[in-house]
């Protein structure tokens, strides 16, 4: 056996080890604090006080937060999205951001069940809009490197919740360099032709929720929805956080 494979699986043993002994659906998910409501809030009334919610107003396309009481915010209004809605649960930041860099840079993947409660309770009645549920890739590359892929994670926990079918049905055909490192109007270009249609046979016709971990720009899920949209009769995202656009990026279209 190959020493990475060694080390994926022996990554996995301690996963299960851990859940074991720490079942991760006692816990507050941002201090550890035992709790007894997982299901329905995976945190403690403390933490509540503190996290970010995205709760304020927010843009009717891209759910990013809007500070005055316009309905679609300046981006969705210059530039036209390949999918209908956009579900943020929270706002990128503080804990939040805390927590999503941990489950991801740490390999805490346990927290997918905690964020898919939080996507679904966000996502409400409107779940019955869905046929299938989907995900952004990774390359095989990045996805051996860091032995999973958040989003599929969270497209697993959210299918087992809502009684939905996932279908892997986007191929990421190589790394870009990353998208946090460039401007705005790179970062739209930088995903052309990075992402392929595979089964598209399964999502044909089909409803689909797109599931990333954070929506930015949502240059990545547009990229994803323009090539699933030659198929699917209609496509909206989740993700956990929204990352709220700068206004200086904004500047730069
Ligand atoms: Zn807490
Ligand atoms: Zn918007």
């Amino acid at each position: 056996m190959k020493t990475k494979e060694k080390t994926k699986n022996l990554t996995k043993v301690i996963d299960n080890f851990l859940r074991l002994i720490f079942p991760p659906d006692i816990k507050c998910i941002f201090c550890g604090c035992d709790i007894n409501h997982f299901y329905d809030r995976p945190f403690c009334d403390k933490c509540a006080k503190t996290l970010s919610f995205n709760i304020g107003n927010r843009c009717r396309i891209c759910d990013e937060p809007i500070e005055n009481e316009a309905i679609i915010c300046d981006n969705c209004q210059k530039r036209k999205h390949y999918f209908k809605h956009a579900y943020c649960p929270f706002v990128y930041k503080d804990k939040v951001r805390e927590s999503l860099l941990s489950y991801k840079m740490d390999n805490k993947r346990y927290l997918s069940l905690a964020y898919s409660i939080m996507i679904t309770k966000y996502i409400g009645e409107d779940i019955k809009n869905f046929d299938v549920i989907t995900f952004v890739p990774m390359t095989r590359k990045r996805e051996k490197e860091r032995s999973f892929n958040q989003s599929k994670l969270l497209a697993e926990e959210i299918g087992k919740i809502v009684k939905l079918p996932v279908v892997e049905c986007l191929k990421k055909n190589y790394d870009t360099k990353e998208q946090k490192e460039l401007n705005y109007k790179e970062r739209l270009t930088n995903l052309d032709n990075k992402f392929s249609v595979i089964n598209s046979e399964k999502i044909e016709g089909k409803k689909i929720l797109l599931v990333d971990d954070i929506i930015t720009t949502c240059a990545t899920v547009d990229a994803c929805a323009k090539l699933l949209s030659k198929h699917a009769s209609e496509i909206s995202v989740c993700a956990v956080a929204r990352n709220k656009l700068h206004k200086n990026i904004i500047d730069r279209i």
